[in-house]
């Protein structure tokens, strides 16, 4: 027989399918192999298998091994990373990255063993002790130790009493040591007692519209607290009872174990977590827990779309208005696009939920292409949060140059003093977000990106908030020598300590990337938050999402301005989004809420709207802002991004393919609504320049983006990369 392989090499631009001879009855297609190339051995994923060959059969070569008999791919996913490649236009091996945990390439991790170490069973201690030389002090300790203990790790053994030691009284026999599988169990121990509710009749007949429609999308529009998470249970409950499987995302990996949790509760073990966080065996063995089919639910961040699931019933996007359902590298999907193919393939129905829904899928709704339910009140009917204003600049002008309102102190205080807990957003991590020179106003930027540098206080550093540069923290102005330096802009680090300076008792958190670096950095940091061993949590975005914490009486929003000063079409649409998800975490059981919002500019349209809860009041003036403007959901933005570490090159680059691409604007000038050249946002990131073409051409004409694609290919080379990008979710 013969195989069709796509070979699994970095920088294979072309999609080349070169054919191997097997004998294996288990290969499949789907099946992972591994194939001679060239003069080296590789990875490659088998597409198709046929009894004979295009190519001379005498001079094809045999596949060397099948990597694991279970096939990787089902038919569907390989269907789909096609479907990948072709419109997200990357290579075949570029879309298999997507479907494979990372670790599984090139063998990194199979089944993990541990080694435990334990006293042997052939002598007593006494005989080991005596036995052992006076001067072998730290042999005897872990022998001790042992004799103890009982059964330890290896591992710790030998870093406790030294490698040497340790082994010595192996090889004499002292301790035996054994290897044991060890299970995987992200999030072990957080299962709880299943406590099924009865669904109200709002939510019954959410779900009932959802099994009912002929509409493969639903889009739930419901406020914070309307009861969502208990319908997305109950349909996944139904899919299973059908022989289903389930796919159900969530905007952040720090919100997964809380979903995993529910999840686990209510459907024990079938419940898996794909995400970035856990630990390369972890993941390995959730993905292969979902591709056996041992495991039914698959639960993450924008990428568990991908999951290994067979036969799946339902897939839930949960907030689905967050900016990270669109990949920001290459492959850039769109999340929405990917489940709808699924869907499709499995005849499966589709739910994306939001109290904010993006104004591109409200429309939907409103054009009838989606099933549209709106849950306007809260389950207890508790009202949402009061928003009260605070005006900056009346602080300022007070000589109030804290990061905190008078307002929001006061009522700090009595958050505190009434025994809840309180949250502080921000948009900013770091202690500060500029460093400034005083004398010559200076500010202190990355070597290779054009950004301002965030200082950094816990490792008295400045970082690089784009492309992850450290740099010790400056003692003078690198320009002129002067030793006055500024802050500039106020982030956590700096949030926190001011505000145990206010509040010495209080026991303060903080969350965001900084301090969630580690495995379970979020998981740990929540959990203390929910069992009230802490009262004040400060965070980035990373807080204002999904959470659901009773004793939250209080949210602050420091910046609630910041973005809507980005030169983004969307940015009045996050501002929204963004300070009702926020405010959404105060008052969510018995006790009232209250937010209190800061701002530089307390006339803004946008946060009057935000602080009635008017979203269909934003959602019309917005859409027709969009519509008259050409912007989308009424076009598509297309941007070709080019960027080379020699600034002229990139440029002539950037020339060229502009010219080149004024030839289909030519032709189709009625379809597009803009076109322009010009430097990116930021002009050099990681040590490259950038140049964009930027476009507004009609919605969905794929047409015309594979002729634009098929123009600027060539280009990469030399240094220079030119990408296209489809409505981008950061135009930086
Ligand atoms: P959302 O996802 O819309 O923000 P949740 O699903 O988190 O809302 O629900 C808010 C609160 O209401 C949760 O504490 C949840 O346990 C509770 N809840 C949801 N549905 C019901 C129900 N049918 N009966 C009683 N409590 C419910
Ligand atoms: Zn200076
Ligand atoms: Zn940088």
């Amino acid at each position: 027989m013969f195989a069709d392989v796509i070979v699994d090499i970095a920088h294979s631009e072309t999609d080349r399918i070169f054919e191997y001879s097997f004998e294996d009855s288990r290969i499949v297609a789907g099946s992972r192999v591994l194939v001679p190339f060239g003069k080296k051995n590789v990875e490659g994923i088998v597409i198709n298998v046929k009894s004979s060959p295009v190519y001379d059969k005498e001079r094809i070569r045999p596949v060397l091994d099948l990597l694991e008999e279970t096939p990787a791919f089902s038919e569907e996913t390989l269907a789909l990373s096609r479907y990948v490649a072709e419109t997200c236009f990357v290579s075949r091996a570029l879309s298999f990255r997507l479907f494979l945990p990372s670790e599984m390439r090139k063998g990194r991790v199979r089944e993990q063993f541990v080694a435990f170490a334990e006293l042997t069973k052939d002598l007593s201690f006494e005989e080991i002790t005596a036995s052992l030389n006076k001067t072998a002090i730290r042999q005897k300790q872990a022998v001790s130790y042992l004799q103890e203990n009982g059964k330890t790790k290896l591992s710790f053994l030998r870093e406790t009493f030294g490698v040497s030691a340790v082994n010595a009284a192996i090889d004499k026999g002292f301790i035996s040591v054994t290897e044991e599988k060890r299970l995987r169990e992200p999030y072990k121990g957080m299962e709880e007692i299943a406590c099924g509710v009865d669904l109200t009749e709002k939510q019954t007949e959410a779900v009932n519209s959802i099994n009912n429609t002929d509409k493969t999308v639903s889009l739930i529009f419901g406020v914070t607290g309307s009861g969502k998470t208990e319908i997305y249970l109950n349909l996944i409950d139904g899919a299973l009872k059908r022989g289903k499987t389930a796919i159900m995302l969530v905007p952040e990996i720090a919100l997964t174990p809380q979903m995993l949790k529910q999840l686990r509760a209510r459907f024990g073990s079938v419940a898996a977590i794909l995400h970035s966080g856990l630990s390369a065996g972890e993941r390995y063995d959730e993905w292969w827990r979902l591709r056996t089919g041992e495991a039914k639910i698959a639960i993450g961040a924008r990428s568990a779309i991908f999951a290994p699931v067979e036969d799946v019933g339902i897939i839930i996007i949960d907030e689905e208005h967050d900016g990270s359902y669109v990949s920001e590298s290459a492959p850039r999907y769109d999340t929405v696009d990917i489940a709808l193919f699924r869907a499709k393939y499995n005849g499966a129905k589709i739910v994306l939920g939001s109290a904010t829904p993006s104004v591109e899928s409200f429309l939907k709704a409103e054009n009838g292409e989606y099933n549209y339910i709106e849950l306007p009140d809260r389950i207890n009917k508790k009202p949402l949060p009061d928003i009260e204003i605070a005006d900056m600049r009346k602080e300022v002008r007070r000589g109030n140059n804290s990061p905190f309102s008078a307002a929001l102190v006061s009522e700090l205080k009595e958050c505190l003093s009434g025994g809840n807990q309180a949250i502080i957003f921000l948009n900013q991590r770091g202690y500060s977000k500029t460093v400034v020179c005083t004398e010559c106003g200076h500010v202190q930027k990355c070597e290779a990106c054009d950004v301002s540098l965030t200082y950094h206080k816990e490792d008295d550093s400045l970082l690089c908030h784009y492309c992850g540069a450290k740099y010790k923290m400056i003692t003078a102005c690198t320009e002129c020598g002067s030793k006055f330096l500024k802050y500039g802009g106020v982030g956590t680090e700096r949030v926190v300590a001011e505000l145990q300076k206010l509040f010495p008792e209080a026991r303060i958190l903080r969350m965001d990337r900084d301090t969630t670096q580690t495995k379970e950095g979020h998981f740990k940091i929540l959990s203390k938050f929910a069992a009230r061993d802490c009262d004040i949590l400060v965070g980035t975005q990373m807080v204002a999402k999904g959470h659901d914490f009773p004793f939250v009486t209080l949210v602050g929003i420091l910046d609630a301005d910041m973005s809507l000063h980005f030169a983004d079409y969307r940015s009045s649409e996050r501002t929204f989004g963004l300070i009702t998800q926020v405010a959404g975490r105060s008052g969510r059981a018995d006790k009232a809420g209250k937010v209190v919002l800061q701002t530089y500019s307390p006339d803004n349209f946008v946060l009057h709207q935000a602080i009635r809860y008017d979203y269909k009041g934003f959602y019309a003036r917005e859409i027709s802002v969009r519509k008259a403007t050409a912007f989308p959901p009424f076009t598509d933005i297309v941007r070709v991004l080019v960027q080379g570490a020699d600034e002229e090159l990139a440029l002539m680059a950037t020339k060229a393919i502009y010219s080149e691409l004024q030839q289909i604007y030519t032709e189709y000038k009625e379809n597009f609504k803009f076109f322009g050249c010009m430097k990116a946002p930021i002009k050099k990131l990681q040590g490259k320049f950038r140049f964009q073409v930027l476009m507004r051409i009609d919605k969905g004409r794929r047409d015309i983006m594979k002729e634009i694609y098929g123009r600027i290919e060539k280009y990469n080379k030399g240094g220079v990369s030119a990408y296209l990008e489809m409505n981008p979710n950061n135009l930086n």
